[in-house]
């Protein structure tokens, strides 16, 4: 029998993400849904003071709304010079204005800051969560620095202002990368590689 799990998140580059991780580990007989092949339910309140935290509360609330297991991720940027922040606050930084007034909002803080002091990384936090309350949440983490100007159009959120350590010496930002070359080096990617043995076991027993 097919095995089923659920991204509880309505992004759908996130679910194809999800998908290719699978394809690409060889997990054969686990079907990866996303929020529209289930009945809809009303969206929990992401108020946790951390990734793990958030990354949870919307784990559990798919496993006990759907009963199947339920995937979530909580994600976003935290700046050195900023104490770690926006972190949790990442997607509503400018008070829910949208990708391009954070990104103005953060360079603006970050104006009088340096070159060598502009470091941050983005962080993933997924949270994988079973029926039987079994739960497993990995961290992936991605180091870089803030430019002082946007550059690229691929990717969304924060990409255009943050060149990965790994990509210093071309000087691309993470919104030059091509979609496969940022899901090999990204946050995400490294947090979703670590629940591969999770995702062959729910595979297994399906
Ligand atoms: P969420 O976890 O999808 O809600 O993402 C939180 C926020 O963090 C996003 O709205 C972006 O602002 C930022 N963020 C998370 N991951 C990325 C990324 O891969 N690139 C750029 N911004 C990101």
């Amino acid at each position: 029998m097919t095995a089923q799990i659920l991204l509880a998140s309505g992004n759908a580059k996130k679910l194809a993400e999800l998908r290719r991780v699978v394809e690409a580990a060889g997990i054969t007989g686990l079907e990866v849904l996303g929020l529209g092949d289930v009945a809809p339910y009303p969206e929990p309140v992401e108020d946790g003071a951390t990734f793990e935290e958030n990354a949870l509360i919307k784990a559990r609330k798919a496993v006990e709304m759907t009963g199947l297991p339920s995937l979530a991720d909580d994600s976003g940027l935290a700046v050195d010079a900023l104490n770690g922040m926006p972190g949790v606050l990442s997607a509503r930084w400018s008070g829910g204005k949208g990708d391009a007034a954070n990104n103005e909002l953060l360079l603006a803080q970050l104006g009088d800051v340096p070159d060598g002091r502009r470091g941050a990384a983005f962080v993933s936090v997924c949270a994988l969560a079973l029926p039987r309350g079994e739960e497993t949440v990995v961290r992936g983490e991605w180091r870089g620095t803030i430019l002082r100007d946007p550059r690229g159009v691929n990717g969304f959120g924060y990409d255009p202002l943050f060149i990965p350590d790994d990509e210093m010496a071309a000087g691309r930002s993470s919104a030059e990368l091509p979609a496969e070359q940022k899901d090999a080096l990204s946050h995400r990617g490294k947090a979703l590689a670590q629940l591969v043995p999770a995702l062959r076991k729910l595979a297994d027993r399906g």
